[in-house]
Formats: structure tokens, C-alpha cells, sequence
């Protein structure tokens, strides 16, 4: 074999490398390319949108209340990639076009941890890339442990003497399933499939990633110099000792704007785009402020917390149900105040709510209720 095969993002696959596509209908693999296309032009437009900031009065943030309340939007950007289901290949494992975050990566570590723990990668395939092939340093390995630090997952290995850290990326995801063939092989799955480990129960552990934003890493425990986001990671939110003095302390030391502080994963770990702006609408903080003091950053870390505590309850139901997909998949569409709701009425005080483009990633707000 061998040759060039046009792959789900329009890139060029090589079909001679250890981890071939599987062979679809031509018409299967061009309609699914249609449809990411057709996804990333979706995601084009909502970048280009742009507002001039707006200035509206000055009232201060209003609190959980609303977070409960205001639970009743539809998560506009779930819904597009929420497509029925009429490209099998989307079927099955893994997101529907959710960006995986915080909750996300914890529904997955829970539904891992009993599956591996105890288990031996007894023989693997990875995709060639350097973002994959690292995989097989875990081969030869006992998963002693599956944690998650921010929006990383880390499996244990050996005690502890080495980890295997996994990110997502976007559309990355980790799933069990029956081992096919002999030899573990990506190719044994789909096209997408860019590592597999073989396990001492006969099962195989898959990592499967559309766009390709996802890494594998084997590093010995702790050693995270050659991963400087999971370095400089800021406390877990779950952890009782982070609070609004530790935030505020974390968000002094820079003058850049809060947001783009958040997504830095410095002050507090596992806030990404999503979880940022519900949290700073909450708080009544703006995106762009730059100072945030001890009082709303105490209200800011309450609102982080409330946030990804919510999303752990309603996107691990989102993510199990899609795993089990049965074809129903707008029952557990969970519902969000800010993200993705722009132009739509704010949920406290009816204005319009603005989109600005912060860090390459659109940011939803309401100009009368956040501060700058
Ligand atoms: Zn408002």
C-alpha cells in the first residue's frame, strides 16, 4: 500500500505508516470530510465575530443564583456539532464536538480508573507522529493509578516511577474496547485511531483523536520540564486549599487580562474557554479586566468552583450517554448562561450579549453586568 488518502480535516494520511485508515466507502469518507468542513467554517464565523467593547453601567456581580437559575439556554455550540447522527463514522466514542475541559476530562478519568488500574499494556501500536508515538514507552507497564491534573489525564505507571500523560486536545479521547486481532493495531479501528495499548485482559485501550490536537508522553513521575502548562499548573479547583486569596494572589502577579490568565492554567487549573466565560459572567467580571482584587477574586474562585462542579455533573452525563450512543443525543445537552449565548439577552438584565475575540478563542459577555 501506500499513497496519499485525503483525511478527515483535509490533510493529506499516509496509508504506508503503522497506522492506516481503514478502508470506507468513498462516499462515506467524503461525507464526513463535508461535514468537518462544514464545521470548521462554523467555527470561522464565530472567530470573525468582533465587538467594540462596550461600556455599559457599573453594577456588581450577582452570584450563584443565576448560575442555577440560568440553566435553561441551549448550549448553542454543542448544538452544531450535534448533528443526528448520519455519519457512522462520528458514532460511538468520543465527543460530540465537545471541547473537552475539566469535566470532561474528569468523566473520563472515572469511567478509566476501574477499567486499567491493575492492568499491564502487554503490546501497543502508535500512530508515527511524534505527538503519538511516545505511546509505546508505556508497553512492558503496570497502570497502578489514573489521576487527572487539569485537562490532563495521567495514568500511573509502575507504582508511580513513570506516568503516561494524555491530553485531548480537541477531539482526543480515550475508550476500552475488545482486542482486535493478534497484534494490537490502529488500523484495526478507524482512521482516527492513533494509539492503541494491548492489555492482560484481552482488552485494548484506544486513543482516538479527529484533528489531532491530542498528546501522548511517557515522562518519569513528576518530571514535567518538557510540559510547561502542567508545570506551571495552578491548584486543582476541587482542592480545598484553593480559594479566592490563593486566586488573587495567582492573578497579581501578571498584567495580563483575566481571561487569558484563566486560560493559562496558572492561577487554577482546568478553566478553559467554556468554564471562563460562565465563571467571569457569574463573578461579574470582564474578560478583559486586568485587576482583579481580593473581594472579586474571592467571588471569582466561588464561581470556578460552581462551574466545574456543574459541568462534571452534566457533561460526564453528556459524555457517558454518548459513549453508549443509542441515537439520542439532545436528552443531556446541558445549558449554559455566557458561553455561546452571544447576541442573545443576558440572563440578568436583558442586554445583548457582546463576542470578542480574546486569545484566538471568542469570548461571550454581558457589557452592563461584568466589570472591567
Ligand atoms: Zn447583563
Amino acid at each position: 500500500m501506500g499513497g496519499l488518502l485525503l483525511g478527515q480535516v483535509g490533510e493529506p494520511v499516509r496509508t504506508d505508516g503503522r497506522c492506516r485508515p481503514v478502508d470506507d466507502p468513498p462516499d462515506q469518507r467524503s461525507r464526513n470530510r463535508c461535514r468537518v468542513l462544514d464545521v470548521a467554517g462554523q467555527i470561522a464565523a464565530l472567530a470573525s465575530e468582533f465587538h467594540p467593547l462596550g461600556h455599559g453601567a457599573r453594577r456588581p456581580g450577582f452570584g450563584l443564583r443565576r448560575f442555577v437559575e440560568g440553566f435553561r439556554h441551549v448550549r448553542r455550540f454543542e448544538q452544531f456539532f450535534d448533528e443526528p447522527s448520519e455519519h457512522p463514522v462520528h458514532e460511538g466514542r468520543g465527543y460530540r464536538g465537545l471541547m473537552p475541559e475539566l469535566p470532561e476530562v474528569e468523566t473520563i478519568r472515572r469511567q478509566l480508573a476501574p477499567q486499567l488500574i491493575g492492568r499491564t499494556f502487554v503490546a501497543g501500536d502508535a500512530h508515527e507522529s511524534a505527538k503519538f508515538a511516545p505511546a509505546l514507552d508505556a508497553v512492558g507497564a503496570t497502570v497502578t493509578d489514573v489521576r487527572r491534573r487539569g485537562k490532563y489525564l495521567i495514568f500511573d505507571l509502575d507504582d508511580g516511577a513513570e506516568e503516561l500523560i494524555g491530553h485531548l486536545g480537541m477531539t482526543g479521547s480515550f475508550f476500552r474496547t475488545a482486542a482486535e486481532g493478534d497484534h494490537p493495531a490502529c488500523s484495526a479501528h478507524d482512521a482516527w485511531v492513533r494509539a492503541v495499548w494491548r492489555m492482560d485482559d484481552g482488552n485494548d485501550l484506544v486513543f482516538r483523536d479527529v484533528r489531532r490536537f491530542g498528546r501522548l508522553r511517557v515522562v518519569t513521575a513528576g518530571d514535567y520540564e518538557d510540559i510547561p502548562t502542567l508545570r506551571d499548573m495552578g491548584l486543582e479547583p476541587f482542592d480545598p486549599a484553593f480559594n479566592g486569596k490563593v486566586l488573587h494572589e495567582r492573578l497579581r502577579g501578571s498584567r495580563r487580562a483575566v481571561k487569558t490568565q484563566l486560560l493559562s492554567q496558572r492561577p487554577v487549573a482546568g478553566v478553559g474557554n467554556i468554564y471562563a466565560d460562565e465563571a467571569l459572567f457569574l463573578a461579574g467580571i470582564h474578560p478583559l479586566a486586568r485587576r482583579v482584587g481580593r473581594a472579586r477574586a474571592d467571588r471569582l474562585a466561588e464561581t470556578i468552583v460552581a462551574v466545574l462542579q456543574a459541568g462534571v455533573e452534566n457533561g460526564g452525563t453528556t459524555l457517558r450517554d454518548y459513549v453508549d450512543a443509542e441515537g439520542d443525543t439532545g436528552r443531556n445537552q446541558h445549558e449554559l448562561v455566557a458561553y455561546g449565548r452571544g447576541g442573545e439577552p443576558c440572563v440578568e438584565c436583558g442586554t445583548a450579549l457582546r463576542t470578542r475575540t480574546i486569545d484566538a478563542r471568542t469570548s461571550t459577555f454581558c457589557t452592563h453586568c461584568q466589570r472591567v
